[in-house]
């Protein structure tokens, strides 16, 4: 337990964390791309051999997944102007929100529906990758459509996959897993949807029920993959391999930016907001929007105000040494994917200068963004894929942070600003049209 009145003194933002207060923190860590990757750990060559691996599964995941065909097997999404959300927002937020708004379709990721689609397959496929290697049964310049067949599936069905997760990820590792051939088991939390479980158990992925919230679940996944030597375990707190999954979203976003026109340079900044929970997927989208865009764009992490902790280990350096519990904070959310109490001690530390900020938002916010999207765009996302929404305001209201980044007013009119869509393409109608109709 930390002392929270010393830890307020020093800290005074923890105090609006601790009475659930929407906060916004610039960070004064933040540097240039050049000063800030060496900390990382990783660089653009672990970025793109994730490509490559990628692209040398891009056959198999055509042949396993038909919706995969129109990127030619790559899974990847939609790139969408919002003019009426954005004029919708403007009016709700009382104010000009100047440049133009995007949206990043991850909620509509083939495969899963979310943005684990990224990272979370990236892994799985990466280890089916190494097993197959190192049994001889396949090298790098085969077709690996040859994965479909029974001869891997059974192959692979001799080693098992665990995971733990708030749903998200336990989506994405269980179909993709269960489509090689491995065996699974997704250890959820208590705020798991019933829904999520039930989709996968109907693949056969075994799902293990927990009381408790992520980070025991996590805990339960990494006890059983301990006691069985051909388990293998996705860990979401600390896993590079599933960084640069998300990562290689970054010169994926940059062509598709290019084929549309849309410039990003000094004088036409780049904004992206990232819905946050333990880091790995906005943290490891972060570090490729570095790579590919330099100083130019600029990341801010969105997470719930009873959630923080991304904000909470960054803001005072404590990164997985603190949880928002230990400062009473509940960490219950209705934002799925985002109700996590201990950041990634690995992703704080290796990303913390190459983030611009972070802010919290009220669950009750993200609902109301929720339905003006769905009114004015008729795009439908789970909430926390909303938070993102919320960023365009408090940059461009933010005097002091603009100045420090040397964006005046004819470069903030050149700006893009994008909100990363996090999930909600899976999301079954019953549930989105409860979405809908919340009050708040
Ligand atoms: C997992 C998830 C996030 C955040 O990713 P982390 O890697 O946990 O930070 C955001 N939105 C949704 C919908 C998610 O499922």
């Amino acid at each position: 337990m930390y002392c929270t009145k010393k830890l307020s003194a020093e800290f005074p933002l923890v105090q609006n964390l601790i009475d659930i207060q929407e906060t916004v923190w610039f960070n004064h860590k933040a540097t240039s791309l050049e000063q800030g990757l060496p900390y990382v750990g990783l660089t653009v060559s672990d970025v793109n051999d994730a490509s490559q691996r990628l692209q040398r599964f891009s056959r198999f995941i055509a042949g396993a997944f038909p919706e995969t065909r129109p990127y030619n097997g790559l899974i990847e999404s939609e790139l969408r102007p919002l003019p009426a959300m954005h004029k919708a927002l403007e009016q709700y937020f009382g104010q000009k929100l100047p440049g133009r708004l995007l949206l990043k379709m991850d909620s509509h990721l083939p495969v899963s529906g979310s943005v684990k689609a990224r990272g979370g397959i990236y892994e799985v496929l990466k280890h089916a990758e190494q097993l197959a290697l190192s049994a001889g049964m396949l090298a790098y310049d085969d077709d690996y459509s040859q994965l479909l067949t029974d001869e891997f599936r059974q192959f692979f069905g001799r080693y098992q996959i665990a995971v733990g997760s708030t749903g998200n990820l336990g989506m994405s590792i269980g179909i993709i897993s269960a489509k090689l051939g491995f065996r699974v088991s997704v250890h959820m939390s208590a705020d798991a949807r019933e829904w999520k479980k039930n989709r996968l158990r109907s693949l056969g992925v075994e799902v293990v029920e927990h009381q408790d919230d992520y980070g025991k679940a996590v805990e339960q996944g990494r006890e059983q993959a301990e006691s069985d030597p051909n388990c293998f375990f996705i860990d979401d707190e600390n896993s590079r391999d599933l960084f640069l999954g998300y990562a290689v979203a970054g010169e994926r976003l940059k062509q598709q930016f290019d084929e549309q026109g849309i410039t990003v340079d000094e004088d036409h900044p780049l904004f992206v907001y990232l819905p946050c929970g333990v880091g790995g997927g906005p943290g490891g989208i972060a570090f490729g929007l570095k790579l590919a865009f330099g100083d130019h764009v600029h990341c801010i992490f969105a997470e719930p105000t009873h959630s923080p902790c991304m904000l909470l280990g960054v803001y005072t350096g404590l990164h997985d040494n603190i949880s928002v519990q230990e400062l009473g904070i509940d960490n219950i959310t209705a934002a799925d994917g985002l109700a996590v109490g201990r950041a990634s001690g690995f992703v704080g530390r290796a990303m913390e200068r190459l983030l611009d900020g972070f802010y919290t938002l009220h669950d009750s916010e993200m609902y109301r963004l929720l339905q003006l999207l769905d009114q004015t765009e008729k795009i439908q996302l789970e909430p926390s894929a909303l938070a993102g929404m919320a960023g365009p305001r408090h940059v461009v209201s933010s005097p002091e942070y603009l100045q420090q980044q040397q964006i005046d007013e004819s470069r903030l009119k050149n700006a893009t600003h994008l909100v990363w869509a996090t999930g909600g393409g899976m999301v079954p109608e019953e549930e989105i049209q409860r979405y809908l109709n919340v009050q708040h």
